[in-house]
């Protein structure tokens, strides 16, 4: 399959890993928007929040367990903001489902207009 994430568990693409298990993978995005910015995927290709299905529950429970910890190992003293753009709409690049996990800096909310993607 044709999905740069599915490569970086393959490790076809190398990674700077933060954490991994059985189910997920943790890494370094390579173009950062904040001093802390982790992504974490499961290693299943899925495509967004919006494709899950019901038999997907306990994997992004287990994601978010571990989100809580990789936020700890990495520091975000201050407050992190997870974030999964779901949908070209909604900026996302990448269609194999990931939590960005933002940290290190202050974080505007509302966040950013694009007007482009709509
Ligand atoms: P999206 O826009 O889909 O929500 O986010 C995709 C993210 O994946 C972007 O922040 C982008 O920088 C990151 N990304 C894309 N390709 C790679 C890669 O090969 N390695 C890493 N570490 N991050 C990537
Ligand atoms: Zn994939």
């Amino acid at each position: 399959m044709d999905c740069v994430f599915c490569k970086i568990v393959e490790k076809q693409i190398s990674s700077d890993n933060i954490y991994e298990d059985d189910e997920i993978l943790s890494f370094k995005d390579s173009n950062p928007q904040a001093p802390i910015h982790a992504l974490v995927i499961p290693k299943k290709h899925i495509v967004s929040v919006d494709k899950l299905r019901e038999n997907e529950e306990k994997i992004i429970g287990h994601m978010f367990l571990k989100i809580k910890d990789i936020a700890k190992k990495l520091n975000c003293r201050n407050g992190y903001r997870i974030v999964s753009n779901c949908g070209k709409g909604a900026g996302q690049a990448v269609f194999h489902l990931h939590f960005h996990l933002l940290g290190g800096r202050a974080l505007a909310w509302p966040p950013g207009l694009k007007n482009d993607l709509f």
